[in-house]
């Protein structure tokens, strides 16, 4: 920003502006190296938001930035390099009209970027919902893979109790809570109404339990503030972990509702893990729908 305005005060203050070669050296210079920064943005900016065209545009403005170097050096020494000005120029002209087409390609491709992340996101809470959480999941999940199901408790009294957008305002807080506190290779959803899913590859019994476990207490010593009232809420959780080298990661899905359930009605408030002999019994399973 200020390299335009430090360059012409420098040609006003030493009066080299009225040399229209210093002039055009100066200007192709200045031009050259803002150029070569916005070039560098456009291809850093890759990390936070990846785009294909980036490369492509970085790579037009670079020309540009160099055939304007080219041209400074051309001016400089004009005996010597007379042709290359003229046509660095076209060539230049030609980069533009690059530069502008990839321009209205980032743009496109940033709008379509945003409308997929917006797909695969919980409009009331802000986390991803269950169809993107299904796009992430593998089929197959491997020994060590762990699935947490959540859910709020009594959440149909604190609706009861304090009203529909109280338990929005609620169920949108415990929602952010608990996705700021997986691993990025963890995948997490609102699952639908006041359940929640949480895939995570290679967690291993204790630490996929250990997880559950603070999640629990995280959120059940929030205080949500509502009408003057403080408020808790609770969470019941059924992990699941593979123990076979590999198995559907549905199976894996019911097993971690089975244990849900169990936490459910051994008294909420609680973690519990999924194993075959606890839940073998078939009036359980067959009440909460898996046979
Ligand atoms: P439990 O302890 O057995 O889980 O009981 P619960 O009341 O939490 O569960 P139940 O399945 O009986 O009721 C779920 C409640 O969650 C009922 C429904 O109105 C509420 N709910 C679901 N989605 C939303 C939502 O988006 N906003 C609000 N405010 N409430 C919701
Ligand atoms: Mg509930
Ligand atoms: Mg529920």
């Amino acid at each position: 920003m200020f390299l335009p305005v430090v360059v012409c005060l420098l040609l006003l203050v030493s009066g080299l502006y009225q040399f229209a070669q210093s002039r055009t050296i100066a200007f192709q210079a200045t031009a050259a190296a803002m150029l070569l920064a916005c070039a560098w943005i456009v291809y850093a900016d890759n990390v936070a938001e990846p785009l294909p065209v980036r490369k492509p545009l970085a790579i037009s403005i670079f020309i540009v930035a160099a055939l304007m170097i080219l041209v400074a050096v051309g001016v400089s020494l004009p005996r010597s390099a007379v042709s290359i000005p003229r046509n660095a120029f076209f060539a230049s002209i030609v980069c533009h009209f690059a530069i502008a087409f990839f321009v209205m390609a980032l743009v496109k491709e940033r709008a379509e970027e945003r409308l997929q992340r917006l797909v695969g996101l919980d409009v009331l809470t802000g986390v991803p919902n269950r169809h993107s959480f299904s796009s992430r999941l593998p089929q197959t999940v491997r020994y060590g893979d762990a699935i947490a199901m959540i859910d709020i408790d009594h959440f149909k009294h604190i609706n009861d109790n304090f009203g529909h957008l109280a338990g929005d305002e609620i169920l949108a807080r415990v929602a952010r809570e608990l996705f700021t506190r997986i691993r990025p290779v963890d995948s997490f959803a609102r699952f639908g109404g006041e359940e929640f899913i949480l895939f995570q590859p290679g967690m291993g019994k204790d630490d996929a339990v250990a997880l559950a476990g603070s999640l629990q207490k995280i959120v059940s010593s929030l205080q949500h503030e509502i009408d003057d009232q403080m408020v808790t809420a609770t969470l019941s959780i059924g992990v699941a972990v593979c123990d076979d080298k590999a198995s559907t990661a549905m199976s894996l899905i019911k097993k971690a509702d089975i244990a849900l359930y169990a936490s459910k009605s051994s008294g909420r408030n609680r973690v519990t893990l999924y194993q075959p002999d606890h839940f073998t019994d078939k009036q359980f399973q067959e009440r909460i729908g898996y046979s």
